[in-house]
């Protein structure tokens, strides 16, 4: 059983602009991915039940960094900005793309991602990018369809059950849920797997140590 986390004790610790920047007291974190728009922020703010929490990681000059919350006892809430910015000038993207494919490859710490989507635009390029990535990478990946609530039940359902079928074979590294920071439909859904990740222990009670026989 994994213990419950409490987010509301979020705060930021720092941001950081390269793989050699990150705090390196994490021992598991968690990071939150999306095209902008995507409603990022706004899930981090109702996850935290801290509004502008998040707006940190939108102040000028931080957008292209790693911005770091820690929920203590070396547990981290990850926010990467910039993916899939079109704004951003050619090479920084291109300098930011390299600093994320190395903090996704390297940082050991990183127990999965959360992919944000609105539910009225899944699966665009860069999201696909990012998932195939993921099952190459065998990284967990929790997807949130964002705004649901701009869709009526039956479509957004209709539309969930529509993600979790191109999904399938990925399944369980890869998951799908509804969400919405408007009426908070879908928060506890996340806490609960947040909460596994940041938790989980067993997996490295036994195997995760290389050559240490009896
Ligand atoms: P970010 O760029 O991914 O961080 O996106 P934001 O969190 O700033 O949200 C972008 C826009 O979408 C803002 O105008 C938000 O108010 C709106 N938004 C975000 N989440 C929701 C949601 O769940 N429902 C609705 N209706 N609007 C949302």
């Amino acid at each position: 059983m994994s213990a419950s986390i409490d987010f509301r004790t979020a705060t930021y610790a720092t941001s950081a602009p390269r793989l050699e920047q990150c705090p390196t007291d994490s021992l598991r974190e968690v990071a939150f991915i999306g095209r902008s728009n995507a409603g990022k922020s706004s899930a981090i703010n109702v996850l935290t039940g801290q509004r502008g929490l998040a707006r940190t990681s939108k102040t000028p000059g931080r957008t292209q960094l790693l911005n770091f919350f820690t929920l203590g006892e070396g547990r981290y809430l990850v926010d990467l900005p910039g993916f899939g910015y079109a704004k951003v000038p050619l090479e920084m993207r291109n300098q930011w793309q390299q600093q994320l494919e190395r903090y996704l490859r390297q940082r050991d710490a990183l127990q999965g991602l959360v992919l944000l989507m609105d539910i009225r635009h899944p699966f665009k390029d860069t999201d696909r990018a990012m998932l195939d990535w993921c099952v190459t990478a065998s990284l967990p990946l929790h997807i949130l369809l964002t705004k649901a609530d701009k869709l009526k039940q039956g479509a957004a359902k209709a539309t969930l059950l529509q993600c979790r079928r191109e999904v399938q074979a990925f399944v369980p590294l890869v998951s799908v849920q509804l969400f919405s920071s408007l009426n908070g439909s879908g928060v506890d859904e996340l806490r609960a797997t947040l909460s596994r990740w940041l938790s989980e222990e067993a997996e490295e009670d036994g195997d995760g140590v290389e050559g240490s026989g009896p």
